[in-house]
């Protein structure tokens, strides 16, 4: 079996893997990597909150007893050969699972050259550095830098964007009360969005906490504003024209090239239709897992590219393949995969956060202790828990990982 990204969906399929794939030779796992980001976190590592060694873990420390690591991009399937094409040769497989997740959606031609995009924890790093740079300069002495120098336009209101805008606007306010300079301007958030209410896939109670909380942190909301327009000084959201130094991408995301380019029935993001086992229906000896594959649970739709999605489907694979290599093709022996719906948790900033758990609807500091109760359950290695847990709990003492106030520390 090969077993292509070392994600969500694959790590915790590698973790279940059946007696009969941990024989050495069974299972080969690749992955373009050498280490694997937790990037639900990395809005806080784009703030100082968490370092980044936090949430970097290496890849092959979970095939040791279960599978053999080759780090290598696959660029493409031969699905009716069985053949992986890499730099490396071909890789011929009997079952293949494909869980190469997702990219970032481009903001189009026009638009590209001007925005960075928030999706990696390279991304977070970068972010990072643009606004320890500018609110250095905009509490250094001499000429005040051009105005917009403290302006963050963040374009897109999904959860990743509403995440990173809370926790820009608290490092701005956090910064404020640590520094000894005024800034030359006052630091502004401005969360643009293009349809009427943010993170329009879940539950309008998550719309309503998240507008409240930012703007108790002061962002700056703007809802039915598609961006079309931006240069290196700002960007036009509706009819307005905002000067904004860093402006940051966070709309959309689109299936992995490698799953775009399969033969068979794809939605509008690229991602490929998959049937009750997870598999491709003309294929199934082919699973895709997490991101990359869409599955419609018959009790609640098409599932959403999350990663509690991905971390049920990973096991499930798992099982299935036990249930197959035992001889059980027949539908009694072989139990579609159901999806268990947990409910979904969103952070607000530091201290508040919004939550729809298992029928149980929260929000302020008690949905940010389940918020980080949840991101440290999902975390692959007991390490990884403890220096994130640390990294929260020194914040309180210490002060933040990554910026300490007119100076940024590193270590
Ligand atoms: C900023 C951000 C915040 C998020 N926050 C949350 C959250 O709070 N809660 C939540 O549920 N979800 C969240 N998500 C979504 C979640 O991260 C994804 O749903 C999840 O990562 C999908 O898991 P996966 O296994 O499908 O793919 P991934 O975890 O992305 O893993 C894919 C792996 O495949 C490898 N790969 C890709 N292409 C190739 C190739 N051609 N060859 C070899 N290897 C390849 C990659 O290197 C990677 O290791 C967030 C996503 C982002 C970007």
């Amino acid at each position: 079996m090969v077993v292509v990204g070392a994600g969500f969906a694959g790590a915790s399929l590698i973790r279940h893997l059946p007696p009969l794939l941990r024989k050495p030779g069974e299972t080969l796992l690749i992955d373009r990597r050498q280490e694997y980001a937790f990037v639900p976190l990395i809005h806080e590592v784009a703030v100082g909150r968490v370092h980044p060694e936090s949430v970097r873990s290496p890849i092959a420390s979970l095939c040791p007893g279960a599978c053999e690591f080759l780090q290598t991009e696959v660029s493409g399937i031969d699905l009716d050969e069985r053949v992986l094409e890499t730099p490396e040769g071909p890789v011929g497989y009997e079952y293949l699972v494909l869980n190469p997740g997702s990219v970032a959606a481009e903001p189009g031609p026009k638009l590209h050259d001007y925005f960075q995009h928030f999706w990696s924890l390279g991304d977070a790093l970068r972010l990072r550095s643009a606004l320890s740079a500018a609110w250095q300069r905009a509490t250094s002495p001499g000429p005040p830098p051009p105005p917009g120098a403290l302006t963050v336009a963040i374009v897109g209101g999904g959860a990743t964007g509403v995440e990173l805008a809370a926790e820009v606007a608290a490092l701005f306010d956090y910064l404020g009360k640590r520094s000894h300079r005024r800034p030359s301007e006052e630091p502004r958030v401005v969360l643009i969005e293009a349809t009427h209410r943010l993170m329009e896939w879940l539950d309008p109670y998550f719309d309503d906490a998240a507008r409240r909380a930012l703007s108790d942190l002061g962002v700056e909301v703007r809802l039915n504003s598609p961006v079309g327009q931006a240069s290196a000084e700002g960007v036009r959201a509706g009819e307005e024209w905002l000067k904004a130094a860093t402006r940051v991408w966070t709309a959309g995301v689109e299936a992995s090239p490698l799953v775009r380019e399969l033969p068979g029935v794809h939605d509008a993001g690229g991602r490929s239709y998959v049937d009750q086992y997870l598999t491709l229906p003309e294929y199934p000896e082919v699973y895709v897992l997490g991101d990359a594959g869409l599955y419609t649970d018959p009790r609640i739709g098409p599932l959403p590219p999350t990663a509690s999605v991905a971390v049920q489907q990973g096991p499930w694979a798992a099982r299935d393949l036990r249930r197959r290599l035992r001889g059980a093709e027949s539908k009694r022996g072989r139990p579609p995969f159901r999806f268990f719906d947990r409910g979904y948790v969103v952070s607000l900033g530091p201290e508040s956060a919004v939550a729809d758990a298992v029928g149980l609807r929260v929000r302020g500091a008690a949905a940010q202790a389940l918020y980080r109760s949840v991101l440290l359950y999902y975390m692959k290695s007991r390490r990884d828990r403890i220096l994130t847990g640390a990294d929260w709990a020194m914040e309180r003492t210490l002060g933040r990982v990554g910026f300490g106030g007119d100076q940024q520390k590193e270590g």
